[in-house]
């Protein structure tokens, strides 16, 4: 039997060079904006059905996007329209969804260090509540009283099985910072007691961590999560733990246009592990961000000057990090691929040279490739930035007093463009308001008085 062969992106009429092109065009990059961030509304829907369509439609499943990998209302608007939930870890993500428009039974609050103010709001509000460690705990039985709460809460477990390919993103690791450890001595029973002494957590969450981890060490964290909520309905004589939240980290495929591993694979591989998952006993809840919403976006700037230092071409862009923050400080973590245009929009050709690409900031690690092979970059020439519609462009880094960059939603219909500002750019005067301008008295004032 032959394999089914994926239907490659590109099929669409490649929306992707029909949006750079028209970017020129339409004049959105230029002098003044030189670096825009795009998100390709469709390819975002599409995303979402595959994630919905991946799960046996018999499966009570709520699929939640991670803020904090598009932290962009009018993105986390039309998720929310999709019937996507929502997962938050901060009262201003907390703000931008309810904002949004996700209602309050789709939304899940993580966070390892809610304040007491948090935690009563997220009970005011009636949203899921995954409690991080045993003082967070106490201090939900004191606000939860004697009042049976409409959020659905559980423990967030760290089923401690260990670090993927990237220790800052590996969350089950013995030590990780996360969750109600599950293989620490006494743990185990700790946990179970304390499900038993409150009748009101009925759900249970785990989330082994982001890029780098394989499907299976996912997989494996999810069995011992289930294999918990099992042990505790047991102890409890009844269905205690109703909903079992996966958490995201589904790994996202930089170096080309292939969706791998994909949400089918995510489903296959828990099939594998834990069959019992999808029996339809446990409503699940996933919470995926960068799988979602990564290769549904890029970054398009301007090259404005061209430089040769140790015989090494240097393309100087405006994109460093504060787009690209953690590709420029853990390159060989995160790396991106570059797409080389000419000034109207076009594919450039040529032959390949060996060359550097960097961003506008003000240290010299502020490059986004290095030594890579591209087409040769001139001044005046765009630099495309593929897989950045999660925690990239969303995901600002105020160095160097850089303005946040414009962010345009687009769709093709017959082979025209139709543009959606997203968010504009963030104006100097904004800039300068964010650094203390009203307060800007505040120590001279001081000065004086002690002055002699
Ligand atoms: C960051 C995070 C996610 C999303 O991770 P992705 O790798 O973007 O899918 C989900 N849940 C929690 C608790 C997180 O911290």
């Amino acid at each position: 039997m032959r394999p089914t062969p994926k239907v490659p992106v590109t099929q669409r009429s490649d929306p992707r060079s029909l949006a750079i092109t028209a970017l020129v065009s339409d004049g959105l990059v230029t002098e003044d904006s030189p670096v825009v961030g795009l998100v390709d509304t469709d390819a975002v829907l599409e995303r979402v059905q595959a994630l919905h369509a991946a799960f046996p439609a018999d499966v009570r499943a709520l699929h939640t996007v991670a803020a904090k990998a598009a932290s962009l209302t009018p993105v986390l608007g039309l998720l929310a329209t999709a019937g996507m939930g929502c997962e938050v870890a901060s009262p201003g993500e907390l703000a931008l969804a309810v904002g949004a428009g996700f209602p309050a039974d789709r939304i899940a609050f993580d966070s390892p260090a809610k304040t007491p103010a948090e935690l009563r709001e997220a009970l005011r509000l009636g949203v899921a509540l995954n409690i991080d460690n045993r003082e967070e705990l106490e201090r939900v039985v004191a606000l939860v009283g004697a009042q049976p709460p409409t959020s659905p809460i559980g423990f967030r477990i760290n089923p401690q099985v260990g670090a993927g390919g990237i220790g800052a993103m590996s969350t089950a690791t013995d030590t990780s910072k996360f969750g109600f450890p599950l293989r620490d001595p006494g743990a185990r029973a700790a946990i179970i007691d304390a499900y038993l002494a409150h009748p009101w957590l009925t759900q249970i969450h785990c989330h082994v961590g982001s890029q780098g981890c394989p499907l299976p060490l996912m997989a494996t964290g999810i069995r011992d999560t289930y294999l918990l909520a099992e042990e505790i309905n047991a102890a409890a004589g009844r269905a205690q733990i109703t909903r079992i939240d996966l958490g995201g980290g589904l790994p996202v495929n930089f170096d080309s246009d292939e969706i791998t591993p994909d949400f089918p694979d995510y489903v296959a591989a828990l099939t594998a592990a834990v069959p019992e998952l999808f029996d339809g006993r446990y409503e699940l809840v996933t919470e995926f961000g960068r799988s979602l919403l990564a290769k549904s976006g890029m970054m398009v700037s301007r090259v404005e000057y061209v430089k040769e230092s140790g015989g090494r071409p240097i393309a100087i862009t405006h994109a460093g990090a504060q787009v690209a923050t953690r590709t420029v400080f853990m390159p060989e973590s995160w790396p991106l691929r570059i797409g080389v245009r000419n000034p109207d929009g076009s594919e450039k050709t040529g032959p390949r040279v060996v060359q550097d690409v960097a961003g506008p900031c003000c240290f010299a690690g502020d490059v986004i490739a290095r030594g890579r092979e591209l087409p040769r970059f001139s001044a005046g020439d765009l630099a495309v930035v593929y897989d950045t519609g999660a925690y990239y462009f969303s995901t600002h880094f105020a160095y160097n007093s850089l303005p946040r960059v414009p962010v345009y939603g687009y769709r093709v219909r017959e082979d025209r463009v139709e543009w959606s500002l997203i968010r504009r750019q963030q104006t100097i005067a904004e800039v300068v308001r964010e650094s203390g301008v009203a307060d800007a008295a505040a120590l001279t004032a001081r000065h004086e008085a002690i002055t002699p």
